[in-house]
């Protein structure tokens, strides 16, 4: 079935996705999967990629990569450097060709068209403007390769300077302009045409902190307002989390994880996801039955069947899921996995406290412990003072 512009397009909107509870409501079961259950089943993707292969020479770069992306989707790329995102990016644009495999856009196989016969625009991480044009000349350079009317280009040109909120800037040439000035318009050039597909190859990479934040927030809104299908290429995750509607974690030139930011956040299927996004802290433990593990000389519950008994298991537990309890807290009864662990560290993080705790009894790694600046009032920080925690079973994750 084909996707074209006379049809209903079924877009896959935040809306769309699976509710999932809050950190410290998570269920107890974490399903051991990379398909994310929040896809709208009956929605048809836009563009398929479909058991593509990639090597240079000897060198495997993608393997068996399948991805659907639907209309109106955001979707990003994310990965370590050197995982195969940018190869995947190309390959989707034509820009560089896949050794096997096929990529099907709004139902047409384009694996092998050329770059020139596909119809996306993209953003580069480095602009990519032409010095010797100014903004508008820069904006409107497709649609003269595309024989627009003359009119018809100046009209379309200004509402893309006002779309990106360039307006009274057209004249200006790209070295007159700030660095996030000149992605609104490389960003503007790639929506000229109306492109069915919009590719950003790190269009943010390149500019500070502040510019970044406030871009990304402007392109996320844009996109969403024009409905146009995106594929985003990025190694922030921060970036992923807050832009994307599902993410793509890629490692080592396979998909390891798809699915919405917070099933990526809160159910990690492997450990490499759950170290690659936000912080993690891993323990390693051998599982004594299917709901405990022991880790050093503790035994923790756990919520989820881990692998059968006598098997290594990785816990996972994130910073803001460790609980430090207070004097009421440690009088409930059957608390489970409480600790008692030095302060080795505080780390001041503006918002709160990373603590940096160590476990009593033969535990290899501290722990990474967030707390809020309100917490740490009533808490004793100072080195080497000792504290309780609490490992809730509900929010270990075990691999
Ligand atoms: P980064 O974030 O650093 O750009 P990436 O995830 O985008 O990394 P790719 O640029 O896709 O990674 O590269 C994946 C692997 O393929 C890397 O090991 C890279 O060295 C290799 N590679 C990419 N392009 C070529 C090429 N033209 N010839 C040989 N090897 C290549």
């Amino acid at each position: 079935m084909t996707h074209s512009s006379d049809q209903p397009a079924i877009r896959h909107t935040p809306g769309d996705r699976q509710q999932l509870s809050t950190p410290r409501e998570a269920s107890h079961s974490f399903p051991q999967s990379t398909v994310d259950y929040s896809t709208p089943a009956l929605a048809t993707p836009y563009l398929k990629v479909e058991n593509v292969h990639k090597t240079f020479g000897q060198y495997v770069a993608l393997r068996s990569i399948y991805l659907d992306v639907y209309p109106g989707e955001f979707l990003c790329l994310l990965g370590p450097s050197g995982c195969g995102k940018t190869t995947l990016l190309r390959i989707i644009s034509g820009l560089e060709e896949q050794t096997s495999g096929r990529v099907i856009q709004a139902g047409k196989d384009v694996s092998h068209l050329p770059a020139s016969k596909r119809d996306f625009g993209i953003v580069f991480q480095s602009y990519a403007l032409f010095p010797n044009l100014t903004a508008t000349q820069n904006i409107a350079y497709g649609l003269q390769n595309a024989k627009e009317p003359k009119q018809r280009i100046r009209t379309r040109v200004e509402e893309l300077l006002n779309l990106v909120g360039l307006e009274g800037l057209g004249n200006k040439y790209p070295s007159q302009m700030s660095g996030g000035q000149q992605q609104r318009v490389a960003l503007a050039r790639a929506l000229a045409l109306s492109p069915g597909l919009l590719l950003l190859d790190e269009p943010l990479s390149a500019l500070d902190a502040q510019v970044r934040v406030k871009l990304r927030t402007e392109i996320t809104q844009l996109q969403k307002r024009l409905g146009v299908t995106t594929v985003m290429v990025t190694h922030d995750q921060a970036e992923a989390l807050a832009m994307a509607d599902r993410i793509v974690v890629m490692d080592k030139g396979h998909i390891a994880q798809v699915g919405t930011p917070r099933v990526i956040y809160q159910r990690p299927s492997t450990p490499f996801v759950a170290n690659f996004i936000g912080v993690m802290n891993l323990l390693q433990g051998v599982a004594i039955s299917p709901e405990q593990v022991r880790c050093g000389n503790m035994i923790l519950s756990v919520a989820q069947d881990v692998v059968s008994p006598h098997n290594a298991v990785t816990i996972a537990i994130r910073p803001e899921d460790i609980w430090v309890l207070s004097e009421e807290q440690l009088h409930q009864p059957n608390l489970p996995n409480v600790l008692t662990a030095e302060v080795e560290r505080v780390e001041f993080l503006g918002s709160g406290y990373r603590l940096n705790l160590r476990p009593d009894g033969d535990f290899k790694d501290s722990l990474a412990v967030d707390v809020s600046t309100h917490e740490a009032r009533r808490l004793d920080l100072s080195p080497n003072s000792r504290l309780k925690i609490q490992l809730p079973p509900e929010l270990i994750q075990a691999f």
